[in-house]
């Protein structure tokens, strides 16, 4: 059906990797976005393998990688910085593609500036808010309105949703859905630029979820020139009620204390935060899962249907997944509700899998266990706390659970290990 004409809302990662997608296949479609012009905003996004393999498929990979920091290791510790467990990522592991890491507006600016080159440059309208949407005949008109507060209309064949948390359109599909709920824990979400710590390709995992939770990763190296690497640092903690909003600032004095006795190897995490350029706080709001995402020929992709907790890397990598799954079925497909109600059903249990499985710690659980069964002391021994079998079955269950099964795990071979807090990356079994 490559004569469609496809209209997307939101140029967000979902929006414009489904643009990308579209073309791909043969389609040309035009993103409106809300924002006068887009800007390389946000912090991290950990890229998972399946992500990257998107990426590649968009023949991107090489911009990608020269934005992007490869993630070599991983390590979870303690509050008090004593390293409990640690594990390789991405091709290091024995995965297919690599696992990156890199700045959300970085990519999002690389997706941008794709879709003008292959779509055209008037592929993308800035400064156009989509305000509601009307199914009528077999097609759909968008009331638009400017910066100035003009409207318009346009009519398309298909709507693609891709509008992000907030969603004007998942409101108006959805108008009795479940009010969202704030779980009472807040992000504080920050980049600091520094010398690289450790290997520089290693991701940390510190404190004790029960008060306050950090994850550390570099995602820019030599960034922007002055030979220092940009690392985003996440801390988790309690909070009264804050609005869900990407651009809140906050700033560090609420959480720093947490990390007074954090002594992590390699890295001073107090220095880290108060050298920070920038803090956002971002709550942790629980979404219900929908359980359609499609209303005549209007669909919803990427967090407009499925907005999930952001950690884990997996909220960008599935709605970067949504938009290569649609533009196949729409390509396959002899009509658009066909091709719609085949993207629902490859997609939409799976995802909400996934948002209910960030709900919980996943494999973050292990320094729940650590802080329990230790009564919040430091230990002597962690193989008597948390055996490394134990911690191994934990994280090959949980990624199986996000489609990135563990190589190795099912011939029964240790897939992770100790550092022994030398330079991360040297296995001590
Ligand atoms: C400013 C910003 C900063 C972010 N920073 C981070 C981060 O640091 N780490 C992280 O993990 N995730 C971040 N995210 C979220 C992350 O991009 C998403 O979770 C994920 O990539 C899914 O992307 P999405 O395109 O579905 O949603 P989004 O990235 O939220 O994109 C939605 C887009 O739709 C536009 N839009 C919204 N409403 C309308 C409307 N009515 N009409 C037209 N356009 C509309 C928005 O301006 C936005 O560009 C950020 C999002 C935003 C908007």
């Amino acid at each position: 059906m490559p004569e469609l004409d496809i209209a997307i809302i939101g140029a967000g990662p979902a929006g414009l990797a489904a643009a990308l997608r579209l073309h791909q296949q043969g389609f040309r479609p035009r993103i409106y976005e809300t924002v006068p012009e887009l800007k390389p905003l946000g912090v991290g996004i950990d890229v998972k393998v399946y992500g990257t393999k998107e990426i590649e498929e968009l023949g991107l990979l090489d911009e990608f990688r020269a934005m992007s920091v490869d993630a070599r290791t991983s390590v979870f510790y303690n509050k008090y910085g004593q390293e409990i467990y640690a594990e390789l990522c991405g091709v290091h592991m024995g995965y297919l593609h690599e696992q990156r890491f890199v700045h959300r507006g970085f990519l999002q600016m690389l997706f941008h500036k794709t879709v003008l080159e292959r779509l055209g440059e008037d592929a993308v309208v800035q400064g156009m808010r989509c305000v509601r949407y009307t199914n009528h005949d077999g097609k759909v008109t968008l009331d638009l309105q400017d910066t100035a507060g003009n409207s318009s209309q346009v009519t398309a064949d298909l709507v693609i949703a891709a509008d992000g948390i907030k969603s004007a359109i998942r409101q108006q599909m959805h108008p009795d859905h479940s009010e969202p709920v704030y779980s009472g824990i807040t992000m504080w979400r920050g980049t600091t630029l520094m010398e690289p710590f450790a290997d520089g390709s290693t991701i940390l995992h510190i404190g004790a979820p029960q008060t306050s939770s950090m994850i550390v990763y570099p995602i820019a190296n030599d960034f922007e020139g002055t030979g220092k690497t940009l690392v985003n640092w996440v801390v988790e903690a309690t909070r009264g009620e804050s609005v869900e909003d990407w651009n809140q600032t906050g700033t560090i004095d609420e959480v720093i204390h947490y990390y007074d006795e954090c002594d992590v190897p390699l890295l001073d995490v107090q220095e880290m935060m108060r050298n920070a350029r920038e803090v956002y706080l971002f709550p942790l709001i629980r979404h219900e899962p929908l359980d359609n995402w499609i209303d005549g020929r209007v669909v919803l992709i990427g967090d407009a249907a499925h907005a999930m907790y952001p950690r884990g890397g997996n909220g960008a990598c599935q709605a970067i997944v949504d938009g290569s799954s649609l533009a196949r079925h729409l390509a396959g497909a002899q009509d658009v509700p066909a091709a719609l109600q085949a993207f629902q059903a490859e997609r939409l249990a799976a995802v909400n899998g996934i948002v209910m499985a960030h709900r919980g710690e996943g494999y973050e659980v292990i320094r729940r266990m650590v802080e329990d069964r230790t009564g919040g002391e430091r230990f002597t021994d962690i193989e008597e706390v948390l055996p490394l079998a134990e911690a191994d079955a934990i994280f090959s269950e949980y990624h199986a659970r996000v489609g990135q099964p563990r190589t190795g795990h099912e011939a029964g071979e240790p897939t992770g290990f100790r550092t022994g807090n030398a330079a991360h990356g040297a296995a001590v079994r």
